[in-house]
């Protein structure tokens, strides 16, 4: 079998692998990376058979729509993952034209995708011309699958992959597979303990609130969010969200067997104040405790509305819940305690801390997933210190660290 990394290899971002296996081509995840400017993996092969998508967010996803222009290729995905990456898409395009880029796609691409969609469920199997594929949970987020691949040799592809269970998924289910292509987000590094996270978060959410401050709590749009407000429920803060995850969350809901406890996410959710319109969001100053709303890393999106009203007050907090990457405003507030909105740089009064809310599985737990998996081979992804990973796999398996563009055998 012959594979070959498009993108997403040795980094976090752009992520797309080309299985050529006989005679049969197959594409595992599209994606790109949403900096400003965008990057984009290489072009798909034109002959693709199937293209397999393991879960919505943008880094695997946010090239799919270009494939709707191929001859014949068939997409795989679970119905969860499916709606997500729509509204993922149509956003991407949207702060495209904002941010006054080119997009690769167009509207037309992202509708005419779902003519190419199997939707299968969560433990499914699609088969497409003597092609099988065997979903299975990936933790993550809802719909996130790992991908089994029987082919010459049974290949497992996990997407994006937490292995401990979460208020909003159970954890990672790995199958049995020759070949192991595993993500390597937190390769080298340990998450600190969840509940104790959780416990801190509660407790610094509640001095805050009890000084008479506001939280804003920035969050991705998918996963994160849902997660945060489920942490805080029981907590009874007032609490408001903003931004595009009140969508997803319609999504979620609709779709109770992706969700750890779909009970509890609807009661999670019926406490929590939803901003509709940009008129909501003074009510939600005025009389919210909490604000969760997007974008997570403080590039766009109403959280710097909240901020900007909100900076000067030595009260307030704003506490981070996802990674920052290098160059982004939450990277910036973490590492200087500045960030630039519309090019005027502040320095928020604000007590500012970052709460690890991983949806990737730490280094011990990818340990443990190999094991698990049986694999004698192991391809390690979608991360920049691989080595470490690889290291510590050194003389149990056969471990392959691809680049980008190089083809190799397994
Ligand atoms: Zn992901």
């Amino acid at each position: 079998m012959e594979f070959q990394f498009l993108g997403g290899a040795s980094e976090v971002g752009s992520l797309g692998l080309v299985v050529r296996d006989q005679g049969r081509t197959l594409l595992f995840d599209y994606g790109m990376t949403p900096t400003d400017p965008p990057s984009y993996p290489r072009p798909a092969p034109v002959n693709l058979d199937v293209a397999v998508l393991s879960h919505a967010h943008l880094d695997h996803s946010g090239m799919t729509p270009l494939l709707s222009r191929l001859p014949k290729t068939r997409m795989v995905a679970t119905p969860v993952t499916i709606a997500v990456a729509d509204l993922l898409t149509r956003d991407a395009l949207k702060v495209a034209r904002l941010e006054g880029y080119l997009p690769p796609y167009t509207t037309n691409d992202i509708q005419s995708l779902h003519g190419r969609y199997t939707a299968v469920d969560r433990h499914g199997t699609f088969r497409h011309h003597g092609i099988e594929i065997e979903l299975t949970p990936a933790g993550h987020i809802p719909g996130a699958s790992m991908m089994l691949y029987r082919g010459n040799r049974d290949v497992l592809f996990t997407g994006d992959l937490q292995a401990i269970p979460t208020h909003l998924v159970s954890g990672a289910e790995p199958l049995e597979c020759d070949v192991l292509v595993m993500e390597s987000t937190y390769a080298g590094r340990e998450h600190p303990d969840r509940k104790e996270t959780e416990r801190r978060f509660r407790d610094k959410v509640a001095e805050t609130v009890e000084r008479g401050g506001k939280v804003i709590v920035p969050a991705f749009a998918v996963g994160r969010a849902q997660e945060v407000l489920m942490s805080l429920a029981a907590s009874g803060f007032e609490t408001y969200l903003d931004g595009m995850a009140r969508k997803v969350n319609e999504i979620y809901a609709a779709a109770p067997e992706y969700l750890a406890d779909s009970r509890r996410f609807r009661r999670a959710l019926e406490g929590v104040h939803v901003v509709e319109h940009p008129g909501d969001r003074r009510k939600a100053l005025r009389e919210g405790e909490v604000i969760v709303t997007t974008g997570g890393m403080l590039d766009g999106g109403p959280v710097l509305f909240y901020i900007g009203e909100l900076y000067q007050d030595a009260k307030s907090s704003i506490f981070l819940t996802g990674f920052q990457v290098d160059g982004s405003n939450g990277r910036q507030l973490l590492d200087e305690g500045t960030l630039t909105i519309d090019e005027t740089t502040i320095h928020p009064a604000c007590e500012v801390l970052k709460f690890d809310f991983s949806a990737h599985a730490g280094h011990s737990e990818l340990l443990r997933v190999v094991k698990e998996s049986g694999a004698r081979q192991v391809v390690l992804m979608h991360g920049d210190q691989r080595e470490l990973l690889r290291d510590a796999l050194a003389g149990s398996v056969d471990v392959i660290l691809p680049e980008n563009g190089k083809p190799f055998s397994v």
